[in-house]
């Protein structure tokens, strides 16, 4: 069976492959591939964006897509920067500066008012055919400064809740174990180890 992952975000590609390996189940991506669609994320829904950006890969290629859409939703923020995660401090989608606009909007907001959840959705689409979504949070809270060198995104400045190191300072395996998008992965491999076979080649 194959399945095309339709991101371009390494760091979505390593844990969406660390949490779907399986036997019978070949993953490629982006790298395999001359030309990739990259459509515009016009949804106002996590939901809406991910079945955009799988629809377009299944489309194209003719084979079944897997895409990732995800956000970080803030409390004192009143939810944002929400489905705007990857471009809020500018079109560029920088996490460097992303990370410093989220900090300078919480300088002086105490610990207990930094509550935040990462929210995810995957869609699966089959050319043709079925669409499936899988969701996933993470409740923790935004630290003051950055820890941590692994993961990507606003992985840095998330604590997430029970752990004292933040989501950067986390083996790949301990970050799929507790976040958003491994909770997700985790439904929709349930759902390929049950139903793939019908509905992959
Ligand atoms: P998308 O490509 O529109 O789904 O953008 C998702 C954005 O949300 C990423 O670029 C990150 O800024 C943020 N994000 C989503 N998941 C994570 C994560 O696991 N760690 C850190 N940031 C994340």
């Amino acid at each position: 069976m194959e399945l095309i992952i339709a991101t371009r975000n390494k760091g979505k590609i390593r844990e969406i492959e660390e949490a779907l390996s399986m036997p019978g189940l070949r993953l490629l991506n982006f790298e395999d591939f001359d030309e990739f669609p990259e459509p515009e994320e016009t949804g106002a829904t996590l939901e809406e964006n991910a079945l955009i950006k799988a629809r377009a890969v299944a489309e194209r290629f003719g084979s079944p897509a897997l895409a990732d859409d995800s956000g970080l939703l803030v409390d004192r923020l009143g939810g944002r920067p929400g489905v705007s995660s990857s471009r809020y401090a500018g079109p560029e989608g920088d996490p460097e500066r992303n990370m410093d606009r989220l900090l300078s909007e919480l300088e002086g907001v105490p610990a207990a008012a930094r509550t935040a959840r990462f929210a995810c959705v995957i869609a699966l689409v089959i050319p043709g055919g079925e669409e499936r979504l899988a969701h996933g949070e993470c409740e923790g809270v935004i630290l003051e400064e950055r820890r941590g060198s692994g993961g990507f995104g606003y992985d840095p400045v998330f604590l997430p809740a029970g752990f004292e190191r933040s989501m950067a300072e986390l083996t790949l395996e301990e970050k799929n174990a507790i976040s958003h998008r491994g909770k997700a992965l985790r439904a929709m491999r349930q759902f390929l180890e049950h139903e793939g076979g019908q509905v992959l080649q």
